[in-house]
Parts: structure tokens; C-alpha cells; sequence
């Protein structure tokens, strides 16, 4: 459509208001009255043709799959009465910004099977580890990811089925994943998969899947076995499950002398396993939620950042 025409449609839907107002200052006589009538009867169809030329030009120039998405929606609102249009199409606007930036960043690390840390792909900071919290979200995982939050310390969290039993426990999944952090799948019973059946390894991972997608609507990204112990199987249907296995570089809080927060808190920040890319274990623990702001702290004082796991590299 020509500009000026988009122009003019532009003023006259604006016009009754100016129409209304001038109403409602007191000049009613009937003569004002019919051509505020026949005005607003004007700007609507101007709206509304205004309006289908906008969603022409933006299934143009959209991607193929927001065409998808948007085109039933747009050939609903032609159909709804006119009055709320302008407001419905500013609405999906905003709505369609938010999906944008809630897409997934260009990847930053990558995974170094080898080691289980990550490595910068171009320039991102080398100085960088990766949290990572296992067992959730049992007593204390919601907290943790409270505190993280407040620092601005994104992390994954591993998470096992059998945590996520209840409405109670779905909730807090949700809150967790809500807080902007990255659900990872630990298995359904947290048993060691290398003393199970195929069949059971199968049920203890795929669950957790389904349980995942269902409270948060996506399926974990990661894979991370209890005690680290994979077998061919589980790799293998890891793989066709389009997850990553991810084991550890180093963790403390399951040993008895760092069950306290201030022991665990040194060793974490000052463990000879600390380096650039490195990958840390910690769990849904009462000590190791009490240490964690320390942690991150000494991390952050030692010169380290840390990586957010959506810019992790998945597998192709
Ligand atoms: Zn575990």
C-alpha cells in the first residue's frame, strides 16, 4: 500500500479520539454527533485494512517458522470485532520480542570430552568455570538457585525423577528453571548405571525426559550419570536422545571432612584442580548451600567468570 494512504489511515484512526474528547467537552448537538459516527466508522475500516497490510508485510519478511506460528492467530484477530485490533497487534509485538529473546545464544564453549570442562570456541573469557548442581531439586536446590540468582551466576541443575513426584516438587522445578537456569537429567533413582538392565537404563533416563518436558516444556540438554558411571547403552541412547553426557572436573561436598561449609568453601576455591574451563560438582546439600555465595565469591576474586551452559556447544 502507498505511504501516504498508510498515513492518512494512521491520523483517521486517531481521529475519534480527538472526536470523543471534543464530545465530551460539552458540544453534543446532532450535527457533531453524525460526523463523529461516520468518523469512526472511517478510521475502523482504515485500521483494519492498516492492520492486514502490516501482517502481509510481516509474513514477508519473517522466518519460516514464525509464519507457521503467527498465521493462525493473525486470521483469527481479522475476524474479531475491530475495536481491540491496534491493542491485540501491539500485544503480539511485545509477545513475539520476548519469544526472540528467549531463543538460544550463539555457543560460546565447548565441551572437552577428555576433560569434562569446556573450552572457549572464539573469544569468550578462558578464565571461566562452570557450576553445576547434582541430586535436585531435593531440600535445597530452590534456595541455591535463589542465591545464584542474586549473584548473577548462571548453572546447570541435574535433576532426578525422583524428586519430582509431587505437584510440590514439580513447582519447584519450575521455579528453578523459571530463575533462567538449565535443567540437566541425573536419572530417574540415581542408581549406577552399569549394574542395571538395558531396559532399566533405559526407563531410569527417558522418564526423567518426559517428566522434564512435561512441567517445563523442553527436554534436558545434558546427561550426567550418577557417580560419573556410564555404560555403552546409556551413551548410546544419550546420543540418539540428542542430550550431551557431561561428567565433572572436581567436587568436594559428598566427603566427610567437607561437610561443613567453611571447609567446603576453601577447598572449592582452592583445590590444585581449579583452572581455566573447569567444570564443578557441587549438590543439593544444606552445607554446600550455605557455602555457595562463598564459593562464588572466591572464584570471582581468583579472576574466574562463569560460563552460562545455554552457550554451551551441543552436540551436532
Ligand atoms: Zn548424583
Amino acid at each position: 500500500m502507498k505511504e501516504e494512504i498508510r498515513i492518512f489511515m494512521r491520523v483517521s484512526f486517531f481521529m475519534p479520539l480527538f472526536m470523543i474528547e471534543w464530545h465530551r467537552k460539552g458540544d453534543s448537538d446532532m450535527v457533531h454527533m453524525k460526523w463523529l459516527i461516520l468518523t469512526v466508522g472511517i478510521s475502523l475500516l482504515a485500521a483494519c485494512s492498516d492492520e492486514q497490510t502490516e501482517t502481509v508485510n510481516e509474513k514477508e519478511t519473517a522466518p519460516v517458522e514464525e509464519q507457521a506460528e503467527e498465521t493462525p492467530a493473525e486470521t483469527e484477530n481479522a475476524n474479531e470485532e475491530e475495536s481491540g485490533q491496534a491493542e491485540e497487534a501491539e500485544q503480539e509485538e511485545i509477545e513475539k520480542e520476548e519469544v526472540e529473546s528467549e531463543a538460544e545464544p550463539e555457543p560460546q564453549y565447548r565441551l572437552n570430552p577428555a576433560t569434562w570442562g569446556v573450552e572457549p570456541i572464539a573469544d569468550a573469557p578462558a578464565e571461566a568455570v562452570l557450576l553445576t548442581i547434582d541430586d535436585a531439586p531435593d531440600k535445597h536446590a530452590v534456595d541455591m538457585a535463589v542465591t545464584l540468582k542474586e549473584l548473577n551466576v548462571p548453572a546447570i541443575f541435574f535433576v532426578n525423577g525422583h524428586f519430582l513426584d509431587s505437584e510440590a516438587e514439580k513447582e519447584n522445578l519450575k521455579k528453578i528453571h523459571e530463575m533462567g537456569f538449565l535443567i540437566g537429567n541425573h536419572t530417574q533413582t540415581h542408581p549406577n548405571l552399569t549394574t542395571i538392565s538395558e531396559d532399566q537404563q533405559k526407563q531410569e533416563i527417558l522418564t526423567v525426559n518426559e517428566t522434564v518436558e512435561q512441567v517445563i516444556g523442553e527436554k534436558p540438554k545434558f546427561f550426567r550419570a550418577p557417580h560419573g558411571a556410564n555404560t555403552d547403552f546409556s551413551r548410546a541412547l544419550v546420543q540418539q536422545e540428542g542430550m550431551m553426557l557431561m561428567n565433572w572436573s572436581y567436587g568436594y561436598d559428598w566427603e566427610k571432612q567437607y561437610m561443613d561449609p567453611a571447609a567446603l568453601t576453601d577447598i572449592m576455591v582452592n583445590t590444585e584442580f581449579l583452572h581455566n574451563g573447569s567444570n564443578l560438582l557441587m549438590h543439593d546439600r544444606e552445607w554446600t548451600a550455605a557455602a555457595l555465595p562463598g564459593i562464588v565469591d572466591g572464584l570471582k576474586a581468583k579472576g574466574y567468570t562463569f560460563v552460562d551452559p545455554h552457550e554451551i556447544e551441543l552436540q551436532p
